[in-house]
């Protein structure tokens, strides 16, 4: 069975074809600059990389160019479009509407336009990209993945924010929580690795990239997550500020005279370590930088350790028991540094890291924790295309 993922973002599209029989990757590849000048659509089929580029106004053609290079007789991997038994597509928000992935109807894509308003950059991209997907293979399944269902299963007094009852009733103003397919699937591997029941495990995931975010997962689901109504809240992520004093908002308003777009600007895109550090929003420059004596870099370095620990923290209190503490996404797999600074001062709730271990590049997926650490500390490199084309298999051939 052969499956398709797409991962459209608000102005790029990120796919990747699956043959499931062995969950080998066929093909994947990036379009880039969806509606901007100088839009390119890269592909990699094993070890060879293929570029093309062309005017590409949305994400109808982008699909369709998807499609083409798939098929395309020198660099594609199957002859017919008809080979793609069907469709995942990641999509950001499903409120409560979403406690798992679904197929998807013209009612499913009703419930992903209503919560756009959660997620205005998101929702309408990953929509267009179903648009397109089932005008292109009519008749053949779409599945879509939610970021937000696989926290579905947090308990009321753990999603609710303290504002009156109705603004959650009536308006649907709520922690749901981000980054759900990653910690779902690094859920599942660590299971594999602890060799336990996974309704048996306590774990903190931490899925620390771009956007970051911390799950306690509780007997195999999610309990309390990090990110909040919105990817904006939690701990201090590239460019986002994560938790703040909301008064901060209003005082950005009422006395600087910002308005609502300025304050959204400020808070997702020039925020996190880089508003800090005023020079990069990557890790890897911040390290680079902070080792040669660049006091800010360091000190955003610093606050982001120190908020991503104070949730491990609290979620080892919250769970009662921690059978391990796991790191995935760019920064949590790449970044022995950067977890080196989190796991500082662990030891008071069980968890040792060995830091010759945690040094070491390969490979990527190791327990770093020492052996009498009680609590595991574990690196598991995060797949959600796979998890995603897991779940298509599983709708499409139900
Ligand atoms: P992601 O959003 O998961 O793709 O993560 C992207 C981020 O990972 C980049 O912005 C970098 O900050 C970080 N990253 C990638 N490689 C490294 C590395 N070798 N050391 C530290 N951070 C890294």
């Amino acid at each position: 069975m052969k499956i398709l993922v797409l991962n459209c973002g608000s102005s790029s599209l990120k796919y990747q074809l699956f043959d499931m029989d062995h969950e080998d990757v066929l093909a994947k590849g990036l379009v880039e600059r969806i509606g901007i000048e100088g839009s390119r659509l890269k592909q990699e089929v094993g070890e060879s990389e293929w570029e093309t580029q062309t005017e590409i106004p949305d994400h109808k053609k982008a699909v369709a160019l998807v499609f083409a290079a798939l098929t395309d007789a020198e660099h594609g991997v199957i002859a017919d479009m008809d080979e793609i038994d069907a469709i995942g597509h990641r999509v950001v928000h499903g409120g409560e509407a979403f406690t798992e992935s679904t197929l998807i109807d013209t009612k499913v894509m009703a419930a992903i336009e209503k919560y756009a308003v959660f997620s205005p950059l998101h929702n309408p991209a990953n929509l267009q990209g179903i648009v397109a997907a089932r005008e292109a293979l009519p008749g053949k399944p779409n599945v879509a993945v939610f970021d937000t269902a696989f926290h579905q299963t947090m308990p009321e007094r753990n999603f609710l924010y303290a504002l009156p009852y109705e603004y959650y009733k009536e308006h649907g103003i709520r922690r749901y929580g981000f980054h759900g397919t990653s910690h779902n699937f690094i859920a599942h591997r660590a299971a594999e690795l602890l060799g336990k029941p996974l309704e048996e495990l306590n774990i903190i995931s931490c899925h620390l990239g771009n956007g970051s975010s911390v799950t306690a997962i509780k007997n195999g689901k999610s309990y309390l997550t990090s990110m909040g109504q919105t990817p904006l809240a939690g701990v201090p992520m590239g460019t986002r500020t994560g938790d703040i004093d909301p008064a901060v908002v209003l005082f950005l308003i009422q006395n600087l005279g910002m308005s609502a777009e300025e304050v959204d600007t400020l808070l997702n895109k020039k925020s996190g370590v880089y508003g800090i550090s005023g020079k990069s929003s990557d890790f890897r420059d911040l390290d680079e930088a902070a080792q040669a004596g660049d006091a800010r870099s360091q000190l955003a370095l610093d606050v982001f350790y120190s908020r991503v620990r104070e949730t491990i923290g609290a979620y080892a209190v919250e769970l009662g028991r921690v059978d391990a503490i796991t790191f995935t996404g760019g920064i949590g797999e790449n970044g022995p540094e950067n977890r080196e600074g989190i796991c500082e001062g662990l030891e008071i709730i069980g968890a040792k890291l060995d830091k010759e271990i945690n040094n070491q590049r390969k490979p990527k997926e190791k327990k770093i924790s020492t052996e009498d650490s009680k609590v595991a500390i574990w690196v598991i490199p995060t797949n959600e295309e796979l998890m995603i084309a897991r779940d298509t298999k599983r709708l499409a051939e139900a």
